[in-house]
């Protein structure tokens, strides 16, 4: 890796000095690659079904008194839309977000309520693969920080674990209080992922395999929005895997009552 600077050379009045200011820009750098490429993988995510709608809606003009095949086609474009509509909806939340890293209105949140809303959003796709789903352990925790942002996150974890997931199997999500923290984690019995992947996966738009995770329907979105969330609640997220046995992600987040630790400050303490 290259570091790069940028100088800069003033003199100092007519003292016959001059300033000399090196400016490590290295990380600037970095940043503005980082947003390059998320703009170029955005445009390219919208593309692909914008791209099938335009040539699903072609071929139904060309097939217009072909009923049947006018049914599948428009099938095809609701798929589609739905995949624009995903894309989008997860682009939203990371950029809210992402702007602050913080959580906007923090409230206490039990785990418990959380974790069954995000098992209800989750169930059809679940059922659909006759996937068991399990919570166990989250009764009386309660964390600090967004209810809404708490079942997003459960929620793209459970829909992973589903995704991921061969038939016949089940998903168990777990809570346990960790110190003044409180561990929530989904643990399947799916794919697994490898090794080498395992910190990439957070990255917006990184699959280990692009071709079934477009399969599954997924957006490429739904880790990083689980990292923000996260972050935004000066927790973390961390994975176990095995390939071929399972993984299991665990969300960290700050506790209130129920365990050790009393509601955060919100004045300072001087
Ligand atoms: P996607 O929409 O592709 O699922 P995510 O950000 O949710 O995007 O996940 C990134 C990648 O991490 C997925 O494409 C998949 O390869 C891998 N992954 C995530 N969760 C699991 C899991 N529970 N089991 C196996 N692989 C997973």
């Amino acid at each position: 890796e290259s570091t790069t600077f940028a100088v800069r050379v003033a003199p100092l009045g007519s003292t016959g000095q001059v300033l000399v200011l090196a400016e490590d820009q290295t990380e600037r750098r970095r940043v503005e690659a980082v947003r390059r490429d998320f703009v170029a993988n955005v445009s390219h995510e919208l593309k692909t079904p914008v791209g099938a709608l335009s040539l699903l809606a072609e071929t139904i003009q060309d097939a217009a008194d072909d009923h049947e095949a006018v049914t599948r086609f428009a099938g095809r474009m609701q798929h589609e839309a739905a995949r624009l509509t995903y894309l989008v909806q997860d682009l939203i939340t990371l950029s809210r977000i992402q702007g602050g890293e913080t959580v906007p209105t923090p409230g206490p949140v039990p785990i418990d309520e959380a974790v069954h809303e995000a098992i209800d959003r989750c169930n059809t796709k679940a059922s659909a693969k006759d996937i068991t789903l399990v919570a166990g352990g989250a009764e009386g925790l309660k964390i600090w920080g967004d209810d809404e942002l708490l079942v997003t996150a459960l929620r793209n974890l459970i829909d992973n674990a589903v995704a991921y997931s061969p038939e016949h199997t089940r998903v168990v999500v777990s809570a346990r209080p960790a110190g003044r923290s409180v561990e929530v984690s989904v643990s399947d019995q799916g794919i697994g992922i490898p090794e080498s992947a395992q910190e990439r996966i957070f990255e917006r738009f990184f699959r280990v395999d692009a071709a079934r995770s477009r399969a599954t329907g997924g957006t490429g979105l739904g880790l990083a929005i689980v990292k923000h969330v996260a972050v935004a609640h000066g927790g973390e997220v961390t994975v176990w895997s095995k390939e071929g046995s399972g993984s299991t992600f665990t969300l960290r987040l700050p506790a209130f009552g129920g365990t050790a630790v009393a509601e955060p400050r919100t004045t300072s303490p001087l």
